[in-house]
């Protein structure tokens, strides 16, 4: 019934493609609405595993999705199979890095943020571009969130508006400032929405950086404009061709965790680890994970061969154990 959309613009929507890098706060709630309005196909990769304190923003999980230890990808699939049965989801467990996100990214008709840290965005600008592909922009801290959205070669891109990535430790995060769950609700929706305009082929596209914040309500939105010389625009993709072997990450949403991912590991057999281990304590394994604890910290590692190494934010120390304990 809606103007906007209409029975073509429904048909247009259930023939869509898209891929949702992060299923977080803003995941789950971009990927819940999009189903429900009956997008075709929905990809939804997810590096992490749920967590208790999740579940004040993260609205797709639930307590048993905590007790059965599932990773949010998995997670998100089975509830969303729940919820729209015509949909297709594909959940995909692993980090996405230069190695992989052209892989993850192939085939969609737009590409949805769900992130929660920046570097991740870089890359999907130049992946976005690199194949024409729409990139929808959105975050979320404390209150307030932005979104943008990124039409190759027509739109200015995310690097024309954020150049380069700040140092580390300068911008707040969910462990410094926290963030409301109608915050990341509120940008989930708005980017849901411009994922909606793009399938229909709507005439109205955001062109502006929109900001808001839910607990002083404000709305606005800046006009953007192409930065002259951008190397992304000027088809340089400095992020996916920044190769390295080892890529060390403090993770957002845990406490004190680093994780470690080996890019040109081909996977690690999970039985076989558990087997090999010694000197370790309270090791499980699933199909899905295994964890251990040792020299103080507590490993979990996945299928795709990385590993998150909590109690600890030393990356090289965390490096150190992963070395020693999973790819021997
Ligand atoms: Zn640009």
């Amino acid at each position: 019934m809606f103007h906007g959309i209409g029975e073509e613009g429904q048909r247009k929507l259930g023939q869509g493609k898209v891929v949702i890098i992060g299923c977080g706060a803003l995941g789950c709630n971009i990927a819940n609405l999009l189903v429900r309005a009956g997008v075709g196909k929905i990809r939804i990769v997810d590096r992490d595993f749920i967590e208790y304190h999740n579940l004040q923003r993260q609205t797709l999980f639930d307590e048993n999705d905590v007790k059965n230890q599932l990773p949010k990808a998995i997670a998100a699939m089975k509830h969303l199979e729940e919820i729209n049965s015509l949909v297709e989801i594909e959940g995909i467990v692993a980090d996405v890095n230069f190695s992989n996100i052209e892989k993850f990214c192939s085939g969609v008709n737009v590409i949805l943020d769900g992130l929660d840290n920046l570097e991740t965005r870089y890359l999907i600008n130049d992946v976005s571009l690199k194949s024409g592909i729409p990139y929808i922009y959105g975050g979320a801290i404390s209150s307030f969130g932005m979104t943008m959205t990124i039409i190759p070669g027509v739109t200015p891109c995310f690097r024309c508006v954020f150049p380069n990535i700040p140092p580390p430790r300068t911008m707040p995060t969910c462990e410094t400032d926290g963030v409301l769950g109608t915050a990341t609700s509120a940008m989930g929706a708005l980017e849901a929405t411009e994922a909606m305009k793009i399938l229909v082929g709507s005439d109205f596209i955001n062109r502006d950086l929109i900001t808001m914040d839910v607990w002083d309500i404000s709305f606005e939105r800046f006009p953007i404009t192409k930065k002259e010389g951008c190397p992304a625009c000027s088809g340089r993709y400095d992020f996916l061709g920044q190769k390295v072997k080892i890529i060390r990450s403090a993770l957002c949403g845990q406490s004190r965790a680093v994780q470690v991912v080996d890019t040109e590991s081909e996977g690690i057999d999970l039985t076989q680890l558990a087997g090999r281990l010694t000197g370790v304590t309270n090791m499980t394994y699933d199909e899905y994970m295994l964890r251990f604890d040792v020299d103080g910290c507590s490993i979990i590692v996945f299928p795709d061969g990385r590993a998150i190494i909590r109690n600890t934010l030393d990356e090289s120390a965390a490096e150190k154990l992963y070395f020693k304990y999973v790819r021997t």
